[in-house]
C-alpha cells in the first residue's frame, strides 16, 4: 500500500501513486484532455484563442494551460492559443516564461551563483530568490 496524500486538485485524501491526483480528478482531467484535443483537431478551430477554447469545451483555462505546458497539446499551428509569460506578459506557447525572459533569468541566476566581491552587502534572501527564479525555468 502506498502512502496517503492530498489530491492537488480537490484536496481529498487518496493513496499516492505516480500522479498527484486522486482517481476521480485524474479521470476528469483525461476527459478534459479528450474534449480539448477533439476540439483542436477541427481545422476551423485553428484560430481559436484560449478564451474560445475554454468557452467551447467547458474546460478550465488552468487545465488547458497545463496540457500545453506539459507538451500534451501541440499548439504550434494555433497562433492565437497561448498564455502570458509570467514575467513580462508576452504571449507564449510553452513553459512558464518567454525565451527572452528565460535568458535574462539565466543571466541573473549566473550572477547570483558568482557574487562579486566588490558588492557591499549580500542579500540574505539570495537562496530563496535563486530557487524562485529556478522554478520559472522548469
Ligand atoms: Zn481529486
Ligand atoms: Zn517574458
Amino acid at each position: 500500500m502506498g502512502e496517503l496524500a492530498n489530491c492537488s486538485t480537490c484536496g481529498n485524501l487518496f493513496v499516492q501513486n505516480l500522479r498527484s491526483l486522486c482517481a476521480a480528478c485524474y479521470k476528469k482531467q483525461e476527459e478534459d484532455y479528450k474534449t480539448v484535443s477533439v476540439y483542436m483537431r477541427q481545422k476551423k478551430n485553428r484560430s481559436a484563442t484560449m478564451l474560445e477554447v475554454c468557452d467551447h469545451t467547458g474546460v478550465e483555462e488552468r487545465v488547458v494551460r497545463q496540457f500545453i505546458r506539459e507538451g500534451r497539446l501541440i499548439v504550434s499551428q494555433f497562433p492565437n492559443l497561448g498564455y502570458p509569460c509570467e514575467s513580462c506578459g508576452n504571449m507564449i506557447q510553452a513553459k512558464r516564461i518567454c525565451s527572452s525572459c528565460q535568458s535574462e533569468l539565466e543571466r541573473e541566476l549566473d550572477s547570483l551563483d558568482k557574487p562579486k566581491k566588490t558588492e557591499r552587502t549580500v542579500p540574505t534572501n539570495q537562496t530563496t530568490k535563486q530557487s524562485q527564479l529556478k522554478q520559472y525555468l522548469q
